[in-house]
C-alpha cells in the first residue's frame, strides 16, 4: 500500500476542495493512506496535518476555500527549510506528495524535488489560468463566472446615470480572467497585459470608442474591463487620466478577492474531478515531478519545469474581442 499526502499552496481558488473530495474518494478506492498538510508548504515544514477521512468529503464538492487552508511559506524558499520538508515527508513514509497550486508553489516543488526522493505531482489551481500544460486551471471558469454577474452589476448603476466604469478584473499578470470577463458580459472595451502598447495609445482608444459610441447612441454607459497590474501606476491613475481628458463621470471598481470565492461551477467541479482522480492514478508509476493537465478534454503529464512558460490567450477570442472594439460603430 501507499501513503499519500495533499496539500494546497499559493493563492487559493474555488474548487480545491472539490480536488481534495476527488482525491480522497481515489486513494479510499485503492487502499492508500492520505495526509493532508496545513496551511501550504508550512505544514510540510511545521508537520502540521490532519487525516482526510470519506466523512470529510460529505457536500465538501461545493465549498469554496480550501479545507487545508492555503499559505505562502518563506521558509520553503530556503535551502533549509526545504531539507526539513523532505525530512518530515520522508520521516512520515510519504510516497507520493501531491500539491494543488500555482506556478510559483511548482516552482517550490521542483525545488522539493532536489531532497525528496518520494514521487511529486501538481495540480493546477489558480483563478489566472496562467499554467502552461492545461487548457483551464481550477478555479478559472468560477472566476470568469464572478467577474461576469459583478459587471452585469456595474452595468445596471452604469447605464442609470450614463456613466463610465472602469471594472478591475484580476489574473496577476496575464489576461484570460479579464478577457473572458469581458466577452461574457459585453464590455465595451478591455486592456490586456498581452496587448498593451501604452497608456497614450490605450487612452486614445477609449476615447474614440467612447465619441463614436455617443454619436450612434447618445449618451449612454461605457464598461472597460482593466486586467490588474496593467495600468502604470494603477487604476485610479487611468480614472483621472480619462476626467482630464474631457469625459467626466469616470468611475473605478476593483472587484477584488471576490473573485477569489464562492461555490465552484460545474466545469472547475469536473476539472478538479478528474485531475484529482488523475493524479493519484499515477501513484506508484515512476511518473514524477510531472503537472497533471486537461488538454482538448484529455489528461495529460507536463514536466513542472514546463508550468512556467508563457501562455498564448485563445486566439480566436482575442480576434472576437477586437472586432467587438472595433468595428461596433464603424
Ligand atoms: P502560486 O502557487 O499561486 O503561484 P506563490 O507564487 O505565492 O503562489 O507560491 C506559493 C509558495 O510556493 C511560496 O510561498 C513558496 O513557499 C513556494 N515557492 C515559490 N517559489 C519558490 C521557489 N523558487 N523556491 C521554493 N519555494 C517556492
Amino acid at each position: 500500500s501507499k501513503r499519500v499526502a495533499v496539500l494546497t499552496s499559493g493563492g487559493d481558488a474555488p474548487g480545491m476542495n472539490a480536488c481534495i473530495r476527488a482525491i480522497v474518494i481515489a486513494c479510499k478506492k485503492r487502499n492508500y493512506d492520505l495526509i493532508g498538510y496545513l496551511h501550504g508548504y508550512n505544514g510540510l515544514i511545521k508537520q502540521e496535518s490532519i487525516s482526510l477521512s470519506l466523512d470529510s468529503t460529505h457536500n465538501l464538492i461545493q465549498q469554496g476555500g480550501t479545507v487545508l487552508h492555503s499559505a505562502r511559506c518563506k521558509a520553503f524558499t530556503e535551502e533549509a527549510g526545504l531539507k526539513q520538508a523532505a525530512a518530515n515527508l520522508s520521516e512520515a513514509g510519504v510516497d507520493a506528495l501531491l500539491v494543488i497550486g500555482g506556478d510559483g508553489s511548482f516552482r517550490g516543488a521542483t525545488h522539493l524535488a532536489d531532497h525528496y526522493l518520494g514521487q511529486i505531482i501538481g495540480i493546477p489551481g489558480t483563478i489566472d489560468n496562467d499554467i502552461a500544460g492545461t487548457d483551464a486551471t481550477i478555479g478559472y471558469y468560477t472566476a470568469i463566472d464572478t467577474a461576469m454577474n459583478s459587471i452585469d452589476k456595474v452595468r445596471d448603476t452604469a447605464d442609470a446615470f450614463e456613466r463610465i466604469f472602469l471594472v478591475e478584473v484580476m489574473g496577476r499578470h496575464a489576461g484570460f480572467l479579464a478577457l473572458n470577463a469581458a466577452l461574457s458580459s459585453a464590455a465595451d472595451y478591455v486592456i490586456l497585459p498581452e496587448f498593451f502598447e501604452s497608456p497614450e495609445s490605450e487612452i486614445k482608444k477609449i476615447l474614440t470608442q467612447i465619441h463614436a459610441q455617443r454619436r450612434v447612441r447618445g449618451s449612454v454607459s461605457f464598461i472597460v474591463v482593466v486586467a490588474e497590474n496593467v495600468w502604470p501606476q494603477g487604476l485610479q491613475a487611468l480614472t483621472k487620466a480619462l476626467n482630464d481628458s474631457g469625459i467626466t463621470d469616470v468611475r473605478p471598481v476593483t472587484l477584488g478577492h471576490v473573485q477569489r470565492g464562492g461555490t465552484p461551477v460545474s466545469n472547475d467541479r469536473l476539472l478538479a474531478t478528474s485531475l484529482g482522480e488523475y493524479a493519484v492514478s499515477l501513484v506508484g508509476t515512476d511518473t514524477s515531478n510531472v503537472m497533471v493537465g486537461e488538454v482538448n478534454r484529455e489528461p495529460t503529464t507536463v514536466p513542472l519545469t514546463t508550468t512556467s512558460d508563457s501562455k498564448p490567450l485563445n486566439s480566436a477570442q482575442v480576434a472576437l474581442m477586437k472586432s467587438i472594439m472595433n468595428e461596433r460603430y464603424g
